[in-house]
């Protein structure tokens, strides 16, 4: 018996002794999806029809697209996951009525403007609720948000998107 237990005790001191610097830094990079050094914070802003207040959401953007030219491909496709993260969630909680008719939004056409480069990055998007895609009510928002969008830029007229 005491052979035994002496064998256990020396096996457990020649445990490989780790490396507590490397270990704390796998784990701060892979424990919070948000607050890597390579993304930063989006400031989401969603101007709907109807609503006096925008509603704000907060997100993160990969640093490479903060600045003045970035890769348009990657930053229309950010721009489109941010969009579509968000639009179910806000026409579901708000129970939006339909810019157009009487019937309930089941969807938001969207006019996004992204200024990822400024210092505080964030994007803008005029939002329609409409009953449903591709209906009489998306058509015009689609028209209504083309003639109304001075304010915004001419090349949001680009971005238009139904989510
Ligand atoms: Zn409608």
């Amino acid at each position: 018996m005491t052979h035994g237990k002496g064998k256990n005790k020396a096996k457990s001191q020649y445990r490989p002794a780790p490396r507590p610097e490397a270990a704390h830094e796998m784990v701060q990079d892979e424990g919070k999806g948000k607050g890597k050094a390579t993304d930063k914070m989006v400031c989401y802003e969603i101007k709907i029809f109807g609503l006096d207040e925008p509603v704000i959401k907060y997100d993160t953007v990969p640093a490479a697209l903060c600045v003045p030219q970035p890769p348009l491909l990657a930053k229309n496709k950010f721009v489109d996951s941010l969009i579509r993260k968000y639009s179910n969630e806000v026409v579901t909680s708000l129970s939006l009525p339909c810019w157009n008719c009487t019937a309930r939004a089941t969807g938001l056409a969207h006019a996004p403007k992204p200024f990822l480069q400024l210092s505080n990055p964030k994007v803008v998007d005029l939002a329609f609720p409409v009953c449903a895609p591709g209906g009489n009510c998306a058509g015009g928002a689609r028209v209504v948000m083309a003639g109304g969008l001075g304010m915004l830029g001419p090349e949001i007229l680009d971005t238009l998107e139904l989510v």
